[in-house]
């Protein structure tokens, strides 16, 4: 290659390398594999040992990745100016860096005779799992939790503790004889019966679900809201404390033993090895036991053990020379293709799913994969009776991803796409610019119906505590078709449906009431209008603030709504063309449903003008209610205690550290009778009681669990 090659290949790669690190770290969202980020980074060092001149400070071969939202070439964040607004960020005590990797054995044994060379004698290797999530550094002061960052930019990490507070493996408070000043880190990881609860949630909003449990471990450590961050399910193993971090250890695995003495999650998967065989049993060891893990993990991290060897290594300038990461290349699994079911959706997609023979992959038997539309079939050249390989990706459900044309018995033959819908019989169609083929009957297909009527209701919607099944049974009674029937259910009604009492049926109707105060964004996302999934209905309540203005809005002011463009603009303006639609929405609003924005509404009183309320534990109502009240009523709710803060308004079971901020701060402590008492006398609770905990239930399983304990994905 010659020196103006290598120039304009170094550029390249440079440019796709920080593009995709920025889209994997900033956005959670990547969009091509780790293998081939991985082997572009190794192009790029081939180039740079070549010509070493050519290297630059800024190159990826040289700074870890940066979850920061001001990359590299935009200037190094300033910790105390805190750019980045949701964040204060605080420098590393110590830098933190990222793993070399390899994907070839043959590596891991280079690295092993390197560290022979430079040591000279004879020492052990500490191999621990190599966690799929996202680094975590944790400072314990005095044994309490005192400051949780993210990586960063390795040297500058965002400021996350009230988020990592919430994650119930962590302790606020160590244990024994721990150090006064403990630094310690780690990996925060989401399981994956978390992962897979949170996508199809976001599937069924119309967001696009994570990549990965890697993915949404970051996005979710990000998140703005503590509470939602305690929802998502995050849980955390710790693995390593810098050794100059005043505690010192003979050895690694010394360290992680005391640090579970401690009470930090550590994880006792990890094996001190005398040789290279062993440490190679060990990688070949978890390359099939990990599927049987509940989280990911993408390879093994060999550790030189002793502490003195670790320091007489070394550093490069973004990873240890006394550790490597043997990754394992993304996980797939074959089985038999036993039958193709076609599922109607909510917007009359029809979306062929394949049975399959059940097949253990990445932490859960998977029976069922989506096999997308028509188009994929074909490319597939699928056909029943085929072994087939599958993986979990972006989607919730997992992917066929190819044939085994070797395993193909001669008879097969290749399914036909239905031509008529599965559940109510009419024709499909399929538009030029679509890839699936769609029922048409979007009035009477019942599956259509009942798939609006469960969106409705979600818990991001409208949260009103009803599932599939409940629906479906509403349905085939003939009691609701749209939301607005919903609203007209009485008492009488639902205890005629099997299997409910008195009891299901008040609570239902307390539900269904309580929804009333759910604000327009929400409302408006509920309606299930196609592309407007939760963030764009908020960017269109926001910008025309009732729902008349949005009905009435023509396509060329619907597109000057942030975010959203032409399909989407066409999308609402086509709803909202239909008479149909209309009457319903002119009888929700006679039901009393929110459809004005908070800022264009009036507040119900001043009562709490100026007053900044931090709640905390469960009340007689929703918490979304109690904030809702709150702003109601002029208020301001914060989600952390400070000298700002007027009251802590605590219900049953409130934190404990909330409350002893609150103390220490000085914070008036008020329970849920006091604060009724500074409203006007009107917003006194509900006559009839509502039962405790109503929201806090868990809502109807959204998977389904076989007698085997195996989980079906839908
Ligand atoms: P990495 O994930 O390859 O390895 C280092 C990290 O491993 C550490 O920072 C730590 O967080 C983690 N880790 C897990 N278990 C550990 C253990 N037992 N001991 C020590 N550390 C442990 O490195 P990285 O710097 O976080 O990320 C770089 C990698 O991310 C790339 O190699 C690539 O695979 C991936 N990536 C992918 C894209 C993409 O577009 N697909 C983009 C950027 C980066």
């Amino acid at each position: 290659m010659t020196r103006e090659e290598a120039i304009r290949k170094i550029e390249d790669l440079k440019a796709t390398l920080w593009e995709n690190s920025r889209r994997y770290y900033v956005d959670n969202a990547p969009v091509i594999s780790d293998y081939d980020y991985d082997q572009m980074m190794k192009a790029l060092e081939r180039i740079e040992a070549e010509f070493p001149d050519l290297i630059t400070p800024d190159s990826p071969t040289q700074r870890v990745g940066s979850d920061l939202e001001n990359q590299a070439g935009e200037g190094r964040v300033n910790a105390e100016s805190g750019i980045r607004k949701e964040f204060a960020q605080y420098p590393h005590r110590y830098p933190m860096l990222s793993l070399s990797n390899t994907y070839s054995i043959d590596e891991v044994e280079a690295f092993a005779q390197r560290a022979d060379k430079i040591l000279e004698t004879s020492f052990t290797y500490c191999c621990e799992l190599k966690f799929d999530g996202t680094a975590i550094c944790l400072n314990y002061r005095a044994g309490k939790l005192f400051r949780a960052l993210t990586r960063g930019d390795g040297v500058v990490g965002d400021d996350v503790t009230e988020n990592v507070k919430r994650i119930a493996n962590i302790p606020q408070q160590l244990k024994g004889d721990y150090p006064a000043d403990l630094e310690i880190r780690g990996e925060i990881l989401m399981p994956y019966d978390a992962f897979d609860r949170l996508n199809k949630e976001r599937e069924e909003n119309e967001e696009a679900p994570f990549a990965n449990p890697r993915n949404a471990a970051s996005g979710s450590l990000k998140l703005l809201d503590p509470e939602e961050v305690a929802h998502r399910g995050l849980w955390c193993t710790l693995y390593h404390i810098p050794s100059d971090s005043g505690v010192t250890f003979e050895t690694h695995d010394e360290a992680l033993s005391a640090a579970a003495r401690w009470g930090l999650p550590v994880s006792d998967q990890r094996r001190i090895c005398h040789s290279i065989q062993e440490v190679e049993e060990y990688i070949s060891y978890w390359d099939t036991e990990r599927k049987k893990l509940p989280f990911a993990t993408d390879g093994c991290v060999i550790k030189v053990n002793e502490m003195a060897y670790q320091r007489a290594l070394g550093y490069t300038a973004k990873s240890p020379r006394w550790a490597v990461a043997f990754k394992f290349k993304a996980e797939r699994a074959l089985t038999r293709l036993n039958s193709i079911d076609y599922q109607v959706g909510r917007t009359g997609a029809v979306t062929p799913v394949a049975n399959l023979e059940p097949v253990l992959l990445a932490g859960t038997v998977v029976k069922r994969a989506s096999l997308n539309n028509e188009d994929q079939m074909n490319l597939l050249d699928i056909r029943v009776g085929d072994y087939v390989y599958v993986e979990k990706g972006g989607e919730i459900i997992p992917k066929i991803t190819g044939v085994e044309l070797t395993k193909r018995p001669a008879e097969l033959k290749r399914p036909s796409f239905p031509t008529v819908c599965p559940d109510c019989g009419s024709p499909l169609v399929r538009e030029e610019d679509e890839a699936k083929w769609f029922c048409v009957n979007s009035e009477a297909c019942p599956k259509q119906i009942q798939g609006r009527l469960v969106h409705f209701l979600g818990r991001k919607a409208m949260n009103v505590i009803a599932g599939e099944a409940t629906i479906e049974q509403m349905y085939e009674m003939n009691l609701v078709k749209t939301p607005a029937d919903l609203y007209d259910l009485t008492k009488a009604q639902l205890m005629s449906m099997e299997g409910w009492k008195e009891k299901s049926a008040q609570r239902f109707l307390s539900s269904i009431e309580e929804s009333k105060a759910v604000p327009f964004e929400r409302v408006l996302f509920a309606l299930g209008i196609r592309f407007v999934g939760e963030t764009t209905a908020k960017e269109i309540a926001a910008h025309f603030g009732d729902i008349d203005s949005v009905m009435n809005a023509t396509f060329e002011q619907m597109l000057e709504v942030k975010d959203v463009g032409e399909i989407i603009a066409r999308s609402v303006v086509d709803f909202f063309s239909d008479e149909r639609h209309r009457f319903e929405i002119e009888r929700l609003k006679a039901h009393g449903l929110i459809f004005v924005s908070k800022k264009k509404e009036a507040p119900a009183s001043l009562a709490l003008e100026g007053k900044v309320i931090v709640i905390s534990g469960n009340f007689s109502i929703s918490r979304d209610a109690m904030k809702e009240l709150i702003t109601m009523h002029g208020g301001k709710n914060s989600s952390s205690i400070s000298g700002k803060t007027t009251y802590l308004l605590a219900g049953s079971k409130p934190g404990p550290e909330k409350i002893k901020k609150a103390g220490e701060l000085g914070v008036q402590i008020i329970d849920e009778a006091e604060f009724m008492k500074l409203l006007p006398q009107s917003e006194a609770p509900v006559d009839q009681p509502v039962e405790l905990d109503l929201f806090n239930q868990p809502e109807e399983p959204e998977y389904h669990q076989d007698a085997d304990g195996s989980l079906l994905l839908f």
